[in-house]
């Protein structure tokens, strides 16, 4: 996926192709100075995005594999913050605690069930319940499965359903986290300083913060969820499961889709 970014010198519009580090070294096409633009967006949220693009164009099935991915790395983003979160109350400083967690994970890297051994974990250390949300018909684990290792086609209507579950997922544990995700965000942050600090004089070091459907949630420039909503949206859950609360979470996504979603339209390649 690439998004457009303004030179700092003339003001062309150049576009790049997201990295995986988030960091793009770029020179521009008319003027020909450097640049590099650092943008302050997690893994999830980057694939969340491309999930919804995917939908919006028209790719239902390509759109599964990405909100799968975006599932499955924001678990990863909650292990990361909680690990850090815990050593930031302990002795010691945060590279140690980094490194720590930086060769933990090697363990479970290669398997998506040892992540998720470690998820279950961690909410039950941080939250004191156990992840009920964790069963195969919470995690849409059987259409998933049926899409991407079977090459099932699915319907909009299909798609439309799991992303909105997948998307109330992260929003809910995002909100649980609160000031504790940012800890794994620091992490981010100390990259794009040690990157920063190697480039030469004279490059223009530009921020970006990207309109994603969890940070316009999370700073407060999507509507928040109505008081009433809220209390229904648990009150279906924790009745009886995840069936009754698949319309609300519909709506939710809608809602979320319709504010923000046009703004991602802005990372479409025009060429
Ligand atoms: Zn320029």
């Amino acid at each position: 996926m690439d998004f457009p970014t303004a030179c700092p010198q003339c003001a062309h519009v150049n576009r790049a192709e997201f990295a995986d580090s988030s960091v793009h070294d770029l020179r521009c096409a008319r003027c020909g100075v450097r640049y590099c633009v650092l943008v302050r967006k997690q893994k999830f949220e980057v694939l969340f995005d491309l999930g919804t693009r995917a939908l919006m164009d028209g790719y239902a099935r390509e759109a599964v594999a990405s909100f799968a991915a975006a599932l499955e790395r924001f678990f990863e983003f909650y292990v990361r913050a909680f690990a850090l979160e815990q050593a930031a109350g302990r002795e010691g400083s945060f590279e140690n605690a980094l490194a720590a967690l930086e060769g933990t994970w090697r363990h479970v890297s290669s398997q998506s069930e040892r992540q998720l051994g470690m998820f279950a974990l961690a909410y039950l250390l941080r939250e004191g319940r156990e992840p009920d949300f964790l069963t195969p018909r919470g995690l849409g684990t059987d259409f998933r499965n049926r899409v991407i290792h079977r090459g099932a086609l699915p319907t909009r209507a299909e798609v439309d359903a799991y992303a909105a579950g997948v998307f109330t997922l992260i929003d809910r544990l995002l909100t649980e986290l609160g000031a504790g995700a940012a800890h794994a965000e620091l992490v981010q942050e100390q990259t794009f300083a040690a990157h920063v600090r190697g480039l030469p004089d004279g490059v223009t070091v530009v921020f970006e913060e990207h309109p994603g459907m969890f940070r316009a949630r999370r700073f407060g420039t999507l509507s928040p969820i109505p008081k009433p909503a809220k209390a229904q949206l648990q009150a279906a859950q924790s009745a009886s499961g995840v069936n009754d609360a698949r319309a609300f979470q519909q709506a939710l996504f809608e809602q979320a889709l319709a504010e923000r979603g046009s703004l991602l339209r802005g990372f479409k390649s025009s060429s």
